[in-house]
Formats: structure tokens, sequence, C-alpha cells
């Protein structure tokens, strides 16, 4: 999507070699009208699923609740559902649960999902803001899988694709779609990868 890459160019700031700081539009302050085009992407890019296909988005949260409301919009205004990392004291049913490596807090980080909002059957697409080595989205994958949904794919604003996370989920079968996709930084560079996204 060449209007994300410009944006990523113009607003990003790169961290080391592994890390991009985009905080302007998508993970501090949230650019509302670039959000719908970052939804309409999304549209496109899983433009082969028939209207009404989608039962729930899933996503982790904080950073990709938003994206994945916008993206309901565009898909018949299906429930999105976010995992919850910590154990909140109002969470007292049942729930979905496993572990995955935060990249943002390098820790094992615990998610979760109440069983009655993520049922067998249901046809479930994941939304994130970044997919990078694929931590929180094959937690979510597995979440879907333990509880009998059918997964449509994985769907990620900004993938990096050199941390790997695009090619473990597609071992394991899963469609990815990525906005954008940063094949490596150097020097302070973002170089995009080209042919993809
Ligand atoms: P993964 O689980 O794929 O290793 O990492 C994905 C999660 O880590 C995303 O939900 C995102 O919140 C965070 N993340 C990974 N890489 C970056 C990055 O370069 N910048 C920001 N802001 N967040 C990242």
């Amino acid at each position: 999507m060449q209007s994300l890459r410009e944006r990523i160019v113009a607003d990003g700031v790169t961290v080391g070699t592994d890390t991009v700081k985009v905080d302007s539009f998508l993970n501090h302050q949230i650019d509302v009208r670039f959000f719908e085009e970052l939804a309409r992407g999304f549209s496109m890019r899983f433009a082969d699923l028939e209207p009404g296909s989608v039962d729930k988005i899933l996503t982790v949260e904080s950073s990709g609740i938003a994206v994945a409301t916008f993206t309901a919009r565009e898909f018949g205004y299906p429930p999105v559902v976010f995992a919850k990392k910590d154990l909140p004291s109002t969470m007292t049913e049942d729930y979905w649960f496993t572990e995955i490596m935060s990249f943002t807090k390098s820790k094992m980080t615990a998610i979760r999902i109440a069983k009655k909002y993520l049922q067998a059957g249901e046809r479930v697409l994941i939304i994130d803001d970044f997919l990078a080595h694929g931590q929180a989205a094959s937690g979510l994958v597995r979440l879907c899988a333990e509880a009998g949904c059918e997964l449509l794919g994985v769907g990620a604003v900004i993938e990096k694709q050199f941390q790997g996370g695009a090619t473990l989920l597609a071992r394991e079968g899963v469609r990815v779609e990525s906005l954008a996709v940063i094949e490596r930084i150097e020097d302070g560079r973002i170089h995009f990868a080209e042919g993809r996204a």
C-alpha cells in the first residue's frame, strides 16, 4: 500500500535495526482518516471473502484494537474481540489461554479470551498492527484452533519480513496479508520488500 509506505518513511522512527516507531499515526496517536484507508486496504486484500463470511475479528490489546475495529466496518460490522494480556478481576468466566513472547516487553505474556466470545464454528479474521516474529498472531491462531474456529487469515498493517513471523504462519498453513512489508532496517533507513505490499 503506497500511502502506508510513504507514511512510514515520513513519520517512522527506527530503533536499532529491528523496531519502527510509528506513534504519530498507529501506536500512540491514531490518525482516524488514515485508519479508514488502512481498513479499505484490508478489505481489498481479503476481497475474495464473501460478504457476511467474517463472524469475528480477533486482535490483541491494545494497539490492535483500533485497526481491528475500523476493519470490522469493511466486513459488515462483525464484533471485534481482543485478547486480554492481564487477568482482570472482572474476567470471572471460563477463558481460552495461551502464552506469547511479547516483542515490546521482551517477556512471556499470557493472553486470554473468554470462551463465550470465541466459539466453535465461528469464522475468524485476525488483524494486528505489526507482524514481527509472529508470536502474537500465532498465539491467537492457537486460541482459534482450541476454540474450534475457522481461521480466514491474518492481516497485519506492517510486517517486518526479516523477523520471520509471516513465514512461521505460512508454514502452519495460515494466510497472511500485510499492507506494508519491511525487508530490513539499515543505518536508520527502512527498506521495503519489492513485489510484496
Ligand atoms: P510479534 O508477536 O509478531 O513478534 O510482534 C507483534 C506485536 O509486537 C505487535 O502486536 C506490536 O504491538 C508489537 N511490535 C512488534 N514489532 C514492533 C515494532 O517495530 N514497533 C511497534 N510499535 N510495535 C511492534
